[in-house]
C-alpha cells in the first residue's frame, strides 16, 4: 500500500458524510429499500442474481429485532412484486441473537414461512465465532421442515468448520462458503491466507460430495479458477453452485465470470447504517478514495 493510500485510510474516520456517501455508492444501493430494488432490477437485467442485505447488526431490543424482521419481509415482497431473482440475506444478531436465541429462531422461522409463500429463500449469514453454535442450531432446526427455503454460511477461516460440515444433518443443503470476515484468535482459526484457501477448497469439495448446493462467495480469482477446476473434475453442474460477490468489489472479474457462463449472485446492501460497512470496504481498497478525490478536484 502506498503512502497516499495510508494517509487516505488514516483520514477515513474524519471524512465528511457527503464525501463518504459519494464513495459508498459504489458498495451500497442507498439508504432506502426502493434504491436497493432498483439496483437489483438493473443487475437482473444484466443477467445476475441478487442477495439483499439490510445494513446493521446487534440490535438493542426485541422491538428493534422484530422491526428488522418486518423490514426484511417487506423487502422480500418488493422483490417478488418486481419479479427480481433475489433473496434476503440476514445476520443473526440483526434478528436479536445476542438477546435471545429463541427470539432469533422465531424471527427466522417467520421469515422462512413468509418467503415460502413467495417461492423465495433466506440466507442466514455467519458472524463471529461467539455466534457459530447458536447460528447452526437455528439453521438445523428450521432446515428440518423447510430445507429448500433456507441456507447458511460457513467460514473456512475457522478450524471447527470441517467438523461442522460433518455434523450437518442429512437432506437438502445450501451453504454459502466464505473465508470469513471476522479476524478470529489463532487458537481457533487459521490466520494465514494459504490454509484459509485450502480449507475453503476442501470444505467445498466435501459439501459437493454430499450433494449440497454451494454458493462460492469470493473475489479471489486464483481460488475461483481452482474451484471451477474442482467442479469440473467432480462433474458438478450449475444446479450445485453459483459465485457470490459484493456490489462494487472487483466488478470486472465477476462480469467476466458471467460472460463465461457461470451463475453469479451480487450482494446488495442498503440502509441508514451505511457508514461502518463502507469504511470496511474502503479499508480494503483505498484506491476508491483517491479516485473520488481526483474527480472532485477535476470538477
Ligand atoms: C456474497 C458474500 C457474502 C459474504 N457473507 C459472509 C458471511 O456471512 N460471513 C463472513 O464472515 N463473511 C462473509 N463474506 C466475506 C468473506 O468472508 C470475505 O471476507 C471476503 O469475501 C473477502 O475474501 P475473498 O474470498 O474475496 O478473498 P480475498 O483474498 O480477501 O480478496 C480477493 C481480492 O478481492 C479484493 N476484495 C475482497 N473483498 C473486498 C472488499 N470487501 N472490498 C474491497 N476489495 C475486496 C481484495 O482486495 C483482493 O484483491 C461474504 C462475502 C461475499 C462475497
Amino acid at each position: 500500500m502506498g503512502v497516499l493510500d495510508r494517509i487516505a485510510l488514516a483520514a477515513l474516520p474524519v471524512v465528511p458524510t457527503r464525501l463518504m456517501r459519494m464513495m459508498s455508492l459504489r458498495y451500497i444501493a442507498g439508504e432506502r429499500l426502493e434504491q436497493a430494488v432498483e439496483r437489483l432490477a438493473g443487475l437482473t437485467s444484466e443477467g445476475f442474481r441478487g442477495a439483499l442485505d439490510i445494513l446493521g447488526e446487534d440490535v438493542a431490543s426485541e422491538t428493534e429485532a422484530r422491526g428488522i424482521a418486518g423490514e426484511y419481509a417487506a423487502a422480500a415482497d418488493a422483490l417478488r412484486e418486481r419479479k427480481i431473482d433475489a433473496y434476503i440475506s440476514v445476520k443473526p444478531t440483526h434478528l436479536g441473537l445476542r438477546l435471545s436465541e429463541e427470539l432469533a429462531h422465531e424471527l427466522y422461522s417467520q421469515l422462512v414461512q413468509h418467503v415460502d409463500t413467495l417461492n423465495s429463500f433466506v440466507r442466514i449469514e455467519m458472524e463471529d465465532h461467539t455466534t457459530t453454535d447458536a447460528t447452526l442450531r437455528i439453521f438445523e432446526r428450521i432446515r428440518e421442515s423447510s430445507p429448500q427455503r433456507l441456507g447458511v454460511a460457513l467460514q473456512s477461516r475457522l478450524l471447527r468448520t470441517s467438523q461442522d460440515i460433518d455434523a450437518l444433518l442429512e437432506g437438502p443443503l445450501n451453504v454459502r462458503m466464505v473465508k470469513g470476515v471476522y479476524l478470529e484468535p489463532a487458537r481457533i482459526a487459521y490466520t494465514d491466507p494459504t490454509p484459509i484457501r485450502e480449507a475453503y477448497l476442501e470444505g467445498t469439495r466435501r459439501l459437493w460430495e454430499r450433494g449440497a448446493f454451494v454458493a462460492l462467495a469470493t473475489h479471489d480469482e486464483l481460488m475461483a479458477e481452482e474451484l471451477v477446476a474442482l467442479a469440473k473434475s467432480m462433474g458438478i453442474g450449475q444446479d450445485q453452485y453459483e459465485f457470490q460477490v459484493l456490489l462494487g468489489v472487483r466488478t470486472p472479474l465477476w462480469r467476466a465470470w458471467r460472460d463465461a457462463g457461470h451463475p453469479v449472485r451480487v450482494y446488495v446492501p442498503y440502509g441508514p447504517n451505511w457508514r461502518a460497512y463502507s469504511t470496511r470496504r474502503l479499508k480494503k481498497n483505498p484506491e476508491v478514495f483517491r479516485h473520488v478525490l481526483k474527480d472532485l478536484v477535476r470538477r
